[in-house]
C-alpha cells in the first residue's frame, strides 16, 4: 500500500493535491463543481466518472459550505463503489490441470514481467507452474522470460525467435497436460502496429489450445501500463476486438500519478481487475483492492 500511495501521489497533479484548497470553506456552487470535474478528468478518471462524482457530491450539499475532507470522503467513497465491481483476484482452478492463462498487451506494458511475478506467486502457493515464451517475435522477450524462470525456478518452454507462436503454445499445453502441471502462463506478442497480424496470431493460439482443451484459455488477461494514462482505455478497446479479454492487470502504479485511468477502465468495461504492479521486483504484484486504491488515489 505504501508504494502504491507513493506512486499515485508522486506528481503534483495528483488528485488529492488538486482537490486540496479547492474547497477550503467554500460554498458548493457550479464553479467549484466545474473545477472538481476538471480535476477528475485531468487525473484520467474519464468524463463518465467525473459526472457521476459531481452528481453524488451535489446531492443534498449544493449551496452549502463544504470542506476538503468531506469532498475527499465522498470522492473516495464513489471511486471505491465503482471499483468494487472490478475487485476480483485471479483464482487458479488447479483441477483443470492445467489452468491456462493467456497474457496479452502492447509491447512494453509489463506483460513478461507480470507473467514472471504470477509464476513466482503461484509456485509459492504450492502449484506446479509452467511458462511459455509466446512472444516469438522478440528474442529479448524470450530471454527475459527465461531469466524470470530461473529466478523463480519455473520451467519456460521456448523456441527460437521467429518460430510459430501457436505451435509453441500447443506444444507447451501438451507437455503441461502430460506432466500434470496446475497452471500454464502463455506470453504473446504485442505488436499494435499490425492489428490484423495481432488478431490472426491470438485467434490461432486460441484455436490450437482448444484442440487440447475446449475450455481453455481459462483466462485472457490484458496487461495495461498506468503511465500511458487515458491511452490505456484505447488499448482495452483494441484488444477487446482481437481477443476475449476476461480481466485486467495494471502495471507501473508505483511510478505514476496517472492511476486514475483504472477507474475509467472499471467504469467503462465493468471488467475484473485482478492485480496491480507496483515495481519491477518479483514480489511487486498485489491483489487489487478497491478501498485501498481509492484511498491512495484521493490522498
Ligand atoms: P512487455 O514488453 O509487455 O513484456 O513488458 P516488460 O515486462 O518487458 O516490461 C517493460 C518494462 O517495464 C521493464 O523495464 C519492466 O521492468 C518494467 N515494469 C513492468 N512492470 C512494472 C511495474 O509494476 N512497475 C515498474 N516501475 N516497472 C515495471
Amino acid at each position: 500500500f505504501g508504494r502504491l500511495k507513493a506512486g499515485l501521489s508522486r506528481s503534483s497533479s495528483s488528485l488529492g493535491q488538486s482537490i486540496s484548497g479547492l474547497f477550503k470553506k467554500r460554498k458548493l456552487d457550479d464553479e467549484t463543481l466545474d473545477e472538481l470535474e476538471e480535476a477528475l478528468i485531468q487525473a484520467d478518471l474519464g468524463v463518465a466518472v467525473a459526472t457521476e462524482v459531481r452528481e453524488a457530491l451535489s446531492k443534498g450539499r449544493f449551496g452549502k459550505e463544504i470542506g476538503d475532507d468531506e469532498v475527499k470522503a465522498v470522492l473516495g467513497g464513489e471511486i471505491s463503489r465503482i471499483l468494487k465491481y472490478s475487485e476480483k483476484p485471479l483464482v487458479v482452478e488447479a483441477s483443470r490441470r492445467p489452468h491456462v492463462i493467456l497474457m496479452v498487451g502492447v509491447n512494453g506494458s509489463g506483460k513478461t514481467t507480470t507473467i514472471g511475478k504470477l509464476a513466482s506467486r503461484f509456485k509459492a502457493q504450492g502449484l506446479k507452474v509452467m511458462m511459455a515464451a509466446g512472444d516469438t517475435f522478440r528474442a529479448a522477450a524470450i530471454e527475459q522470460l527465461a531469466v524470470w524462470g530461473e529466478r523463480s525456478g519455473v520451467p519456460v518452454v521456448t523456441r527460437p525467435a521467429g518460430s510459430d507462436a501457436a505451435g509453441l503454445a500447443f506444444d507447451a499445453l501438451e507437455q503441461a497436460k502430460r506432466e500434470g502441471y496446475d497452471v500454464l502462463l502463455i506470453d504473446t506478442a504485442g505488436r499494435l502496429q499490425n492489428k490484423e497480424g495481432l488478431m490472426a496470431e491470438l485467434t490461432k493460439i486460441e484455436r490450437v489450445i482448444k484442440k487440447l482443451d475446449e475450455s481453455a484459455p481459462h483466462d485472457t488477461i490484458l496487461v495495461l501500463d498506468a503511465t500511458t494514462g487515458q491511452n490505456a482505455v484505447n488499448q482495452v478497446d483494441v484488444f477487446e476486438r482481437v481477443a476475449k479479454i476476461t480481466g485486467v492487470i495494471m502495471t507501473k502504479l508505483d511510478g505514476t500519478a496517472r492511476g486514475g485511468v483504472l477507474v475509467a477502465v472499471s467504469k467503462k468495461y465493468w471488467m475484473p481487475i485482478h492485480a496491480i504492479g507496483v515495481g519491477e521486483g518479483i514480489d511487486d504484484l498485489q491483489d487489487f483492492n478497491a478501498d485501498a486504491f481509492a484511498k491512495a488515489l484521493v490522498g
